[in-house]
């Protein structure tokens, strides 16, 4: 059985082998609607269209002056002029002389340096400095942040906001981007009804086509729901074909050894070939990744934190492939644990977990929690403590690792 790194580098590798050229590329205008085009992946290099900051630009109120004149304290100079946001000086600063500037405006020709106006005092036509200055202080030079021609966004970067600020700031209105793969969902049980229902005593609603739809838009792909299918060959069957539709199809439910658990069944008779069917995790034990008629395939185990779990560390990097971008890394951080904390199963535990400040430190708790049908434990915390296979016994105290919840993550990396 692999572990959760192997099962994640094989779901790349094969992926990466094997997916089909992606479909072109779509421009997107995104100056009307930014929210509109957060996560999508470019599909192109963005350049500057000229340096940055186009001119040396102030980064503080005051006086622009010829840093020779400032060598010592106590220095005089006569105030010739001003330099403001969007309106340049005219002028040359020689000799003696300083020109009143403004935070984002250009430095004036023959200045090298700007004091800041807390540091001088003006006396009618002069300007007295109390300290001396040093060439270069308080101004950015032109080209220093970015030069003309540079690329500033890469292929394969997801947009968040900084990105699309430097594609406005660039001069872009629209941006290429590649096309969302398409990930149909197919939760699968006799028990689950639709969510808009009222369910039979024994009965459950489908919240993981509801948590998978969320996932899959938080990482980039456009979700197409399936519905539920029933523990039936036939039916299962002909929504499997369905969902072989799309670019990537993600089951949940019925993967176990349980007498109705029929997805590895269905799968095979399609002709399905499979990577793994168990992963040494929990919650999320049973997922199974595949490859079908061209099409990645995950059978998610139905349990919802085991959806859950099982999403972020095995879809998600073949989402990423899908649409065209490098996988990334799990976002692990490290926090103090606030109590110990013993698992006895030789597997590795992501449990649902609440980090907070505790002064300066991170700290992480563990919450109570029933299992992988505890949606509520999840709620209730805000990311997983993760307990390695090859420590099962943390003492409190320790620096453990820790998945924040949600790879909205997305946009994070
Ligand atoms: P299974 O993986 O099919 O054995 O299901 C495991 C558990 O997950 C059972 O308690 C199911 O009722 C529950 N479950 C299965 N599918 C869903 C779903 N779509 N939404 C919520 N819970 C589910
Ligand atoms: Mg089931």
């Amino acid at each position: 059985m692999p572990s959760y790194e192997e099962a994640r580098a094989k779901v790349v590798e094969v992926v990466r082998e094997r997916r089909r050229a992606a479909a072109a590329a779509e421009r997107l205008e995104f100056a009307s609607n930014p929210a509109g085009a957060l996560g999508r992946v470019l599909a192109e290099d963005i350049l500057a269209d000229r340096h940055y900051p186009p001119f040396d630009r102030a980064t503080r109120d005051g006086f622009a002056v010829r840093a020779a004149d400032l060598a010592q304290a106590g220095a005089k100079l006569r105030l010739i002029g001003e330099s403001r946001a969007g309106v340049a000086f005219a002028g040359t600063a020689g000799a003696g002389e300083c020109v009143e500037i403004m935070t984002g405006a250009a430095l004036p020709r023959g200045a090298d340096a700007v004091v800041m106006q807390e540091h001088a005092r003006v006396d009618g036509a002069f300007v007295f400095f109390e300290q001396p200055a040093k060439a270069g202080q308080n101004f950015v030079p032109a080209g220093k942040e970015t030069r003309a021609g540079q690329v500033v966004v890469a292929r394969g970067a997801r947009l968040g906001y900084a990105e699309l600020a430097m594609a406005a700031q660039v001069g872009r209105t629209q941006v290429l981007v590649a096309p969302r793969p398409r990930v149909a969902i197919l939760p699968t049980g006799d028990e689950v009804v639709d969510v808009g229902q009222t369910p039979g005593p024994f009965q459950i609603r489908n919240s993981n086509s509801i948590s998978l739809a969320a996932q899959v838009a938080l990482a980039g792909g456009e979700a197409v729901r399936l519905g539920n299918a029933r523990d039936e060959l036939g039916e299962l069957r002909r929504c499997i074909e369905r969902g072989l539709e799309a670019d990537l199809l993600i089951l949940s439910g019925g993967v176990s050894v349980g007498k109705y658990d029929l997805v590895e069944t269905v799968l095979r008779q399609l002709g399905a070939k499979f990577f793994f069917d168990a992963i040494a995790i929990r919650p999320g034990r049973p997922a199974v990744f595949g490859w079908c008629q061209g099409k990645p395939v995950f059978g998610l185990p139905g349990n919802p934190v085991s959806t859950m779990v099982t999403f972020e560390l095995l879809v998600v990097p073949a989402i990423d492939l899908l649409a065209g971008r490098e996988p990334q890394p799990l976002p692990f951080f490290k926090a103090k644990l606030a109590r110990a904390v013993q698992q006895k199963a030789p597997l590795t535990h992501f449990l649902p977990a609440l980090v907070s400040r505790d002064g300066d430190e991170v700290q992480v708790e563990e919450l109570p929690w029933e299992g992988s049908g505890d949606i509520g434990a999840v709620v209730r915390g805000n990311c997983f403590l993760v307990v390695h296979a090859s420590k099962l016994k943390l003492a409190a105290g320790e620096w453990v690792d820790v998945l924040p919840r949600a790879a909205g993550l997305g946009v994070q990396g």
